[in-house]
């Protein structure tokens, strides 16, 4: 109410997104619709407080509160995830993973990702960002014919070049991570294994990816994507990384932790613990099954042929398109997703070979397999003709329709 009174023009922007988001078909693999509860906390006057430090180690006074919402939350993260120690505070999935590489490595030490252009992220030791700064990158990749995890050639490659540590966890793979096997890969090179869940901390809350917790040394995640929480990131670990991943996190890189984040970052586990969660995570999975079973049925292929879990990565040069221009039809016909290269793609990282769509957005809007299909139909008749306005204003208006039928809060 006092949003409108005091400030009309960021008050209408506000709205007119939260008119985009109710009208448009959300199918980016990193976004998700926070529920109230998380937008109330996160709302709440808790961003009032200065509480550097950890609960019962402040650097201020008047922390009695602020306390107990952080134990709760370290506890549940702990809980949901099986590792002892959880650190809250990170601001995002990139400081989350700045903060845990400072703990486990020097300057200059070598470790092993999945290249960005296949799938990893550009914390995994591109070049363009501090994790291929200030280390030594050696990348990994997906097999050319398979276009999956090779874990025969990991483990040989690891064996040589001997990194400090191995992440993997990614922003563009369809297929089950095996964690196991980067246990093995790891501890026959010496290394520390770092699991970035980001993309599938929700499906592993809700048991249908496997877990990341009894193989990882540490597990950094961010809480907004399947997980369906708050804007942020978490970083748990063995005990014996505990204290150099906190003293990373404060005073490392950070000053004082966001606690209204982290008061939504406890409701969303403690939402991600209840069975209902389990459901949602099992219907992501289906859902994507069944998206990619229909898209490949309307002629597309599928980079690996298909998917394990939240998403699918259509390579549109099978129809003779490239990422940008069929990013911009689906847009124009409400539906919104995000260009992706393709493994061993031709075309620069900018335009893309593939468009990467993720279902965990309209599964929370409680689309099931057979609204996918009707998706798929959508999806592919707008790239019939990517010039064609008049066809997607059309699917455009279907789009709106279709999505008024599964609101997000509360009415269409
Ligand atoms: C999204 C993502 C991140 C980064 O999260 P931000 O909050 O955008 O910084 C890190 N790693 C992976 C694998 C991701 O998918």
């Amino acid at each position: 109410m006092s949003l409108k009174k005091k400030d009309p023009e960021v008050f209408s922007l506000v709205e007119k997104e939260l008119q985009r988001q109710k009208d448009t078909l959300d199918l980016i693999a990193s976004e998700n619709y926070a529920p109230e509860e998380v937008l109330e906390a996160s709302g709440s006057v808790l961003t009032n407080k200065y509480s550097e430090g950890y609960p019962g180690k402040r650097y201020y006074a008047g922390n009695e509160f602020i306390d107990q919402i952080e134990i709760l939350a370290i506890e549940r993260a702990s809980k949901l995830f099986g590792m002892p120690c959880a650190n809250v505070q990170p601001h995002s999935g990139s400081s989350a993973n700045f903060e845990a590489y400072r703990a486990l490595m020097k300057e200059g030490d070598t470790f092993m990702g999945l290249k960005l252009d296949q799938g990893g992220h550009l914390t995994h030791g591109s070049p363009v960002n501090f994790s291929g700064q200030l280390y030594n990158i050696v990348s990994y990749g997906v097999d050319k014919d398979t276009e999956q995890l090779d874990y025969e050639a990991i483990m040989e490659q690891a064996k040589e070049v001997k990194p400090k540590m191995i992440v993997c966890g990614y922003t563009a793979y369809p297929r089950t991570v095996y964690f196991d096997r980067f246990r093995e890969i790891a501890d026959a090179c010496g290394a520390y294994l770092l699991c970035d869940i980001a993309h599938i901390a929700g499906l592993i809350a809700g048991g249908a990816h496997m877990p990341a917790g009894p193989y990882a040394d540490v597990i950094t995640t961010t809480t907004h994507k399947s997980l369906r929480g708050p804007r942020g990131a978490i970083i748990l670990a063995k005990e014996e990384h505990c204290k150099l991943i906190n003293k990373g996190v404060f005073p490392g890189s950070q000053g004082g932790p966001l606690d209204h984040i982290t008061a939504a970052k406890a409701v969303c586990f403690h939402n991600a613990m209840q069975p209902e969660f389990k459901e949602y995570a099992s219907q992501i999975v289906k859902n994507a099954k069944a998206l990619a079973e229909a898209i490949a049925n309307q002629g597309f292929r599928l980079v690996s042929g298909g998917t394990d879990n939240h998403l699918l990565l259509v390579d549109v040069k099978s129809k003779g398109l490239d990422g940008k221009i069929a990013q911009n039809a689906l847009e124009n016909a409400g539906i919104i997703c995000n260009r992706n290269t393709i493994p061993y793609d031709t075309e620069k990282p900018f335009v893309g070979s593939g468009i990467r769509l993720g279902t965990p957005a309209a599964t929370t809007r409680g689309m099931k397999e057979q609204e996918m299909k009707i998706v798929a139909e959508m999806f592919s008749r707008a790239l019939e003709d990517p010039e064609d306005e008049a066809l997607h204003s059309r699917i455009n208006s279907e789009v709106k329709e279709l999505m008024g039928k599964f609101p997000i809060y509360g009415s269409p």
